[in-house]
This record gives C-alpha cells, structure tokens and sequence, in this order.
C-alpha cells in the first residue's frame, strides 16, 4: 500500500503531514511512503530527510494523486475549501484520504470527496478516549496554540511578563487572565507563568480548578452555577444567554485589570459564546491586549476579526485562527505522530481495515463507497 503526503496548499499552512521521523513506522508496517516534492520543505523538512528515512519523492503532485492508496494531509478540502477544490479530479475512486476537514463545519465538502468515491477520515473526529490519546491532533494543536498566543500577546504589550527588582526601579508582573482552560488555556497558563506573568483563569467546568492551581495560577471564582456544565466526553457544555450574560457581568473586573486576557471558550459544534463585550474591552488599560482563540469559530471577544489585529479603545484586539502553522516544525512533529498512529490503527496486514465496530474507526470515518456515513456528518446534510 502506497502512502502519499502531499504539500499543503492552503494560504498561509506552513505544516505538513508526515515528517522523516515517522517514515520507518509506516515501512515497518509494510507501507510505502511516497512525497510531493518540497512537501516538509517550510516546516523545515527537506525532500533528502525523507529519502533517508525510506520514503520515495514523486515527480509531481499528480503522480501521488496516481500512485498514491492513501493520502495524508493536514487540511483536505473542507478546511481548505477553495485550494482544496483543485485536487477533487485528482482523487480516484477508493482512495482513502486522511487530514482534518471540518466535518460538522463543512459538510457539504465532505458530500464532495464521497461522491468523488474518496474514503475519508477526520482528524477532528478522533474520541477522546484514552485508548486514541496518541492520535488527538486537536490536543496537539491547541498545545501550540495556547503557547503561540502568549508569545504574541507578549509581543505585542508594552510591558514586560516577569517581575523585576532592579536599580531602575521595580517593574511589576503583567496580568495574564485565561478565559477557558481546556489544552490550550492550559498551555497558555503555563507559558505565561514560565515567562513571569500573575496568571488567573476561569473555565464553566469547575473540575480544572485543580489543574489551573497546579500550574501556579489562581482560579477565579465567578459564582457561577457549573455543576452541570461538562458532558460525558469532557466538553463544556452550552450555557442560555442569561448564563453568559451573568458570566460576562462576573468577568467584568478581571478582565478590567488584565494587562492579557487570553480567551479559548468553545462548545463542540456551535459558535463560541461571546464573553468578553466590546464594552468590556473599553475598561482596559491602553496598551492591554487580547488575544482571542475562538475567533475562527465566531469569536469570545466581540470586537474580534479573524486574522486580523485591530486596536479599540487603546487595546490591541487578535485573532489569530492557524497559529500551529506558525510553528511549523513541531506541529508537523505532533501531527504526524497524530496521523500515522491513526492510519497503523486502521491497517492490518499491510492494508486498510474497516472495523465498524471499532470506536475509533467509526467516530473517524467521514464517507466510504460514495456515501456520507458518518452520522452527525449525515444529519448535518439533510
Ligand atoms: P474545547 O477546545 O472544546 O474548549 C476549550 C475550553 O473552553 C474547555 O475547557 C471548555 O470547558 C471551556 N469553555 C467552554 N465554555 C466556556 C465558558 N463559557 N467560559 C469559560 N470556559 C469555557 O476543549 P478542549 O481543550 O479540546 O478539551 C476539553 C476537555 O477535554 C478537557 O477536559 C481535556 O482535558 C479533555 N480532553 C480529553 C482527552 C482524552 O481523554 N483523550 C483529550 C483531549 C482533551
């Protein structure tokens, strides 16, 4: 069976889905690896490495299309919609693709590459279950993520992160003030602390308290009614308007005396609830900065665009939506460890297995033999 890894071609994607590294597990499974030429080249990866590690460079993009039994990307059509299109025709009937897509965001590009006759499984779809822990690209983006958006926000404000005693005089800590801590206000958590910054954060599942205080941060309590707020998969679950309304009134003085405040509120498959007001916004100090995570998905800070840096109010307002592909060689690193465990789970015998039963497999699979398959996919399509 022949592995293709293709360059990514969406704007601005700087990662790529295997690296040199993971090549000898796919050989070892039987597998041949077969690149795009200059496909790892901007996450640092040149086309050498990978010969080295066993892989095949293809002459062309269309030859891994050809040759190719299996495809792996980071972003296939649904997250690369308009790039992504040119590579429909190439796709041949029975090819499996792997790669993020999103699924419940994009549907209509998942009923595309069915009816393209292309297998698809989606890496946003992976359980959150221990046993697929090692296939969680969500996990190990938002890692990235929360990481990345603590770098910018120090960039950006005019003050230092640490605490320093010095003869110029005292200079005090920045306040950093995470809004959501799931893996990638975690993170965030902990690379602000590791940078200096008084850090307090606030999540509806009151089961992070621990994890946030185990970072050296504080956990603000809103008094807020949370009991019921996670679902069985661990997720938050959505709140009515007059929670967010109460939690915004709540928020109001942290983020008031936040130097950074730092949002990563989401809700699987709905917009991001908006907690921080334009108003909110407006009792900043100048020269705060927020940086909101969410913004991809609607936005937890009102005056938020994606992609761009606006400043209102003398606060300087991000939101940033690909920041893994800002750091493109370890995301590459995670992803690829992410992807191949996914593909050696599916294979057996040197081939793809279909295991209906398997939790993994089925939560996983997108579309097979023409046809969208995957339920909340399907529901999402009539
Ligand atoms: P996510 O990206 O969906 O959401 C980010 C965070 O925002 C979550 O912690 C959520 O509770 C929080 N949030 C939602 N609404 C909010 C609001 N109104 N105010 C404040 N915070 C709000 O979540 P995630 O980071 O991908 O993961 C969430 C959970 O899943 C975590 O408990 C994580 O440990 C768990 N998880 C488990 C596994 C596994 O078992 N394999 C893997 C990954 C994550």
């Amino acid at each position: 069976m022949i592995v293709g890894v293709l360059t990514e071609t969406f704007p601005g994607e700087r990662r790529v889905a295997t690296i040199p590294a993971t090549v000898p597990a796919l050989t070892k499974a039987g597998l041949e690896v077969l690149i795009e030429p200059g496909a790892g080249v901007s996450a640092g990866f040149l086309d050498a490495a990978y010969t080295d590690k066993g892989a095949r460079v293809a002459g062309d993009r269309a030859q891994v299309f050809a040759d190719a039994d299996v495809i792996l990307q980071v972003r296939t059509l649904g997250a690369n919609l308009v790039a992504g299109r040119s590579d429909l025709n190439l796709f041949k009937s029975g090819q499996t693709v792997i790669g993020f897509s999103e699924p419940l965001g994009e549907p209509q590009a998942a009923r595309d590459l069915a009816a393209q006759g292309v297998r698809a499984f989606s890496m946003e779809l992976i359980p959150r279950i221990t046993r697929a822990q090692s296939m969680d690209a969500l996990s190990s983006m938002a890692t990235i993520a929360g990481y990345k958006a603590v770098l910018l926000a120090a960039e950006t404000l005019p003050r230092m992160f640490p605490m320093l005693m010095t003869a110029a005089g005292t200079i005090t800590p920045a306040r950093v003030f995470v809004v959501g801590a799931g893996v990638a206000g975690l993170q965030a958590i902990a690379s602000a602390r590791r940078l200096g910054a008084k850090v307090e954060a606030y999540d509806v599942r009151p089961a992070v308290k621990e994890q946030v205080e185990s970072l050296g941060a504080t956990f603000v309590d809103l008094a807020l009614d949370t009991d019921e707020s996670e679902d069985k998969a661990g997720y938050a679950k959505a709140q009515d308007e007059a929670f967010y309304a109460r939690q915004r009134e709540m928020m109001t003085r942290v983020v008031a005396a936040s130097d950074v405040v730092i949002t990563t509120a989401l809700i699987p498959g709905r917009p991001a609830p908006v907690l921080v007001t334009d108003e909110m916004v407006a009792g900043m100090t100048p020269g705060a900065v927020v940086v909101d995570l969410a913004a991809e998905r609607g936005g937890n800070v009102e005056p938020s665009k994606p992609d761009e840096t606006i400043v209102v109010h003398g606060v300087t307002v991000l939101g940033p939506t690909n920041l893994p592909a800002t750091v493109p060689f370890h995301a590459s690193q995670m992803y690829a460890k992410n992807i191949s465990t996914l593909l050696l789970h599916l294979v057996d015998d040197g081939a793809i297995q279909i295991d209906l039963d398997d939790e993994i497999t089925q939560g996983t699979l997108v579309s097979q033999d023409g046809n969208v398959v995957h339920t909340r996919v399907r529901e999402l399509l009539v």
